[in-house]
């Protein structure tokens, strides 16, 4: 049974690379019919915070991605990490190593100097640990293999092979008794069952040095198979960068409030971002999960295009429930926001919107308060000549029975025909003292919203 784990670091939001990374494993999981389990990787105690944690399970789950069995806490399996470090110590596979700090910066700027690659040495691998003065300070260092190489059929990357002799001997326990982070994931992903590790390339270089972690633990434990491995390649920006804040870096929450973004968007986005099938740019979620399999993944940096996001986020919103979409919006737009009335508008705002804030905006109309406020390109639209049409049109709709677009296009198309003017015209002056815009839905539909009182009370406090 195929077993994945998302396991972030609670060290800031979740990002958009990590909802991708979670969304995938998430995916593959769930193809399979297996389990997808979630780690918190909060070894690193000063920087790991609370707030960190609740801001990455808020994103999954607005996501809405679920996950099996209950979440593991790195920080909550030390003495595991510490008894693997032990039996490793044990069976010959790391040793003890108690070079000072000084120590070893000396060897490394010894290495700088010689144009070396800055490497542990391996100073205390054959050294006899009776060598140490009583009770001086350890780490315990992994005895990666010298010889050889080590290849990894990556399931996205391909085969890819690294010389043993690149791989330092690097700590596993440090003197404080705390493990690191390459003992903890290789254990926790072990003791989780996991069968699949799918992360980001940036990972592709761990996986080698945590493989000899993995065979050693076989020879002693049994049962520690290789796992299968699939490094996507990151996300880059759309000049082909390194992905940064100016590209869309952000977290995941901040596309859902500054940028009004759809969670099943922002799913279908971040699932084309990297992964194909046939030239469909658009799949429900359970076509994702029908489709999915590491096959579809590329080999090369997606590129981030926020243009993409916000289109495709316009046609999400378009097929989104209106009662749903009112229920976003009404807490951007304040106190007065009337559901009923913002469920009724719906189908004339989002035709237009590319996302959730937009459609605040052009729903904001709706709810101000009289005397309305005016932008100046409204104000401007307002002269001596219009507010005298405006009256004419307020004593032509004072007396309109039938307050529907339709009725109330073919009255003010008449009336626009009498004056021997253009009905945008009458249309213009008629949205600002209506909207205090100058854009709005079509005027028929921002009356009939507005209801007949209402439109006549904006009307009439302009008309002269
Ligand atoms: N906690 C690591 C990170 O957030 C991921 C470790 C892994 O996937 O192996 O980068």
């Amino acid at each position: 049974p195929v077993v994945t784990r998302f396991a972030p670091s609670p060290t800031g939001f979740l990002h958009i690379g990590g909802a991708r990374t979670a969304l995938f494993n998430w995916l593959f999981a769930r193809h399979f019919g297996g389990k997808a389990l979630l780690r918190i990787e909060d070894t690193d105690r000063k920087r790991s915070t609370r707030e960190a944690i609740d801001a990455i399970l808020d994103g999954l789950s607005w996501l809405n991605l679920d996950w099996d069995e209950e979440t593991v806490f790195q920080s909550e399996r030390g003495s595991r990490h510490v008894e693997v470090a032990e039996k490793l110590l044990e069976a010959g596979h790391a040793y003890k190593c108690y070079a000072t700090s000084e120590e070893l910066e000396e060897m490394r700027a010894a290495q700088r100097a010689a144009k070396q690659p800055l490497r542990y040495d391996g100073r205390w691998r054959d050294r006899d640990p009776a060598d140490a003065p009583l009770g001086a300070p350890f780490v315990i260092r992994l005895k990666t293999p010298n010889e050889g190489e080590t290849v990894i059929e990556d399931a996205v990357q391909g085969r890819v092979t690294v010389r043993n002799s690149e791989l330092d001997d690097y700590i596993l326990l440090r003197a404080d008794g705390s493990p690191t982070y390459m003992l903890a994931v290789v254990v926790d992903d072990h003791d989780m069952g996991v069968t699949h590790i799918i992360r980001g390339d940036d990972h592709l270089n761990n996986a080698f040095r945590q493989l000899p972690i993995i065979r050693a633990m076989d020879g002693i434990e049994g049962g520690w198979p290789d796992p299968v491995y699939a490094h996507i390649p990151l996300i880059h920006g759309n000049d082909g960068a390194k992905l940064s804040k100016r590209h869309g870096a952000m977290g995941v929450d901040a596309y859902r409030d500054e940028l009004g973004i759809l969670p099943e968007a922002l799913f279908n986005y971040l699932l084309r971002l990297g992964w194909g099938h046939g030239d469909q740019e658009v799949f429900t979620r359970e076509e994702a999960i029908e489709f999915f399999t590491l096959d579809g993944v590329g080999r090369s940096p997606s590129r981030f295009d926020m243009k993409k996001l916000l289109n495709m986020n316009g046609d999400y919103i378009r097929a989104a429930d209106d009662a749903r979409l009112a229920g976003l919006i009404a807490p951007k737009i304040g106190a007065n926001a009337d559901l009923e009335l913002l469920t009724r508008a719906m189908p004339v705002l989002k035709t237009r919107a590319r996302d959730v804030n937009e459609l605040a905006d052009g729903a904001a109309f709706l709810f101000k308060t009289r005397p309305l406020q005016m932008t100046e390109k409204a104000q401007a639209l307002l002269t001596e000549e219009a507010c005298s049409i405006l009256a004419q049109i307020s004593a032509r709709l004072h007396s309109e029975q039938d307050w529907t677009s339709s009725a109330l296009e073919a009255n003010l198309k008449s009336h626009a025909e009498e004056l021997g003017l253009g009905l945008g015209k009458l249309a213009q002056p008629l949205r600002a003292a209506l909207t205090g815009q100058t854009t709005s839905p079509g005027i028929f539909d921002v009356l009939v919203l507005l209801g007949k009182e209402e439109s006549l009370a904006r009307i009439d406090a302009q008309a002269t």
